[in-house]
């Protein structure tokens, strides 16, 4: 068959490692397989490119970081197809736009458009591996652009779907997606196997074990991923379509996240088209608003929070003077420390006494509660961001999702 294997950052994060990739790929391909193979940056690279940046400039051009930060990915894709050689492999190096991975002109969030993936064919026809840059897209006009952080994973997935691969592999230094991050509950369960919907709400809350985009993506197109490690043979875990019947109105997982600030917009008067007001230039100025709560008002002013991701804190501030004058409010109030913790399970929300019992674990804990979200397979807390990782243990005690499946 033919798969997609993705290698993580840390699964190539030294010589060692990517030597043990480059084994791994040819004892599969030994195997009667073909192997497509999408890198990420090695270890902290991305990171440390980041801050390379930052020193030279406060705020350094996006053409010019995207430029930056795609090196990362090229020396991945060339040290892996130089180890796969060096064992006897032929295997060739292509950056994203050698292996026709198109996206349009957004620096730091391209999106890909399509995957023109004969170059990709011809490699494998010829019985070299093509090894891939993840994160990476190329404009028609050749620009060199980042698709987000963590992205890899949606590189992986959009070449399966381009070259009609059985499956992709997310191949990672944990053995699939636990019931929880197994960093902070060491009792954590490895799922068998999440549908897509749930998936796609753990990726979305936080989880950062796959890319959203990726899982939206895979989604579309029913295309099955499974998350295994890059150490150990592993089962992993299948994200799919299906769900079993005993699976519904349960809890599968829990998903955090400790990178959320609060703005309140205080005292509004109550009138149409204030909402618009308030975020519309903040949507201009590319700021994504997560939970949204108005409350009830009182002598027609009321009081709107939103939540927001706590590096855009800084700029969505030096908006928020305007915006007040604007939909005539007397002042703002931030708040720069909070996380989420969110419950997700298909049916979680048709069924009795999950929120309550969120809610009392929460409280049990000695954890406030300063917003509340729902969709339908889930729901979220917005709470301090030191109080997060007690939150996730105590949830994943109370659900007892440590037990056998
Ligand atoms: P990659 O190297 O492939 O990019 P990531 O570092 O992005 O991998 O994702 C793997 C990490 O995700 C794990 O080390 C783990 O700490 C974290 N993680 C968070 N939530 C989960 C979860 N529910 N299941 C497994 N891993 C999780
Ligand atoms: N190297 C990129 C990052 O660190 C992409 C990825 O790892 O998926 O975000
Ligand atoms: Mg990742």
């Amino acid at each position: 068959m033919l798969v997609v294997q993705k290698y993580g950052g840390t699964s190539v994060a030294d010589a060692d490692r990517i030597r043990h990739v480059a084994g791994r790929v040819i004892k599969r391909i030994k195997a009667g397989d073909q192997v497509v193979v999408v890198v990420s940056a090695m270890g902290n690279t991305t990171d440390e490119l980041i801050d390379l940046a930052l020193s030279v400039s406060p705020d350094p051009d996006p053409r010019e970081l995207d430029m930056l930060l795609s090196t990362g990915e090229q020396m991945s894709v060339a040290l892996v197809a130089m180890a796969l050689r060096a064992l006897g492999q032929e295997a060739v190096g292509l950056t994203a736009n050698q292996a026709g991975i198109y996206t349009r002109a957004q620096y730091g969030s391209g999106r890909i458009a399509r995957v023109e993936a004969d170059r990709v064919r011809a490699e494998l026809a010829a019985g070299r591996v093509p090894i891939i840059a993840g994160f990476q897209g190329t404009t028609d006009d050749q620009e060199i652009v980042t698709l987000g952080r963590g992205a890899s994973d949606t590189t992986a997935v959009a070449l399966a779907i381009a070259l009609g691969a059985e499956r992709c592999e997310n191949c990672k230094d944990v053995e699939g997606v636990y019931t929880a991050d197994p960093r902070i509950v060491p009792t954590a369960r490895r799922l068998k196997d999440i549908t897509y919907e749930e998936m796609l709400e753990l990726a979305s809350q936080g989880s950062q074990v796959m890319h959203n985009r990726a899982v939206e993506l895979a989604s579309v197109y029913n295309l099955p991923v499974l998350v295994t490690s890059s150490m150990v043979d592993a089962p992993g875990t299948l994200i799919h379509g299906e769900s079993e019947l005993e699976e519904r109105n349960r809890v599968r997982g829990i998903a955090h996240d400790s990178d959320v600030a609060k703005i309140t917009v205080r005292r509004v008067p109550d009138r149409p088209g204030i909402a618009a007001n308030i975020f519309e230039p903040l949507a201009n100025a590319g700021i994504s608003v997560d939970t949204i709560v108005q409350n009830a008002s009182e002598g027609h002013l009321t009081d709107l929070s939103f939540t927001l991701s706590r590096g855009d804190l800084r700029k969505a501030e030096s908006l928020m003077p305007g915006i007040c004058e604007s939909v005539g409010s007397p002042e703002y109030t931030a708040d720069a420390n909070l996380g989420k913790v969110s419950i997700v399970g298909v049916g979680i929300q048709t069924a009795h006494g999950y929120a309550a019992r969120m809610f009392r674990t929460l409280f049990d804990a000695g954890i406030n509660i300063e917003l509340i979200s729902t969709s339908e397979i889930r729901l979220t807390c917005i709470i301090a961001a030191d109080r997060v990782n007690d939150a996730v243990r105590a949830l994943h005690d109370a659900f007892e999702l440590e037990r056998a499946e």
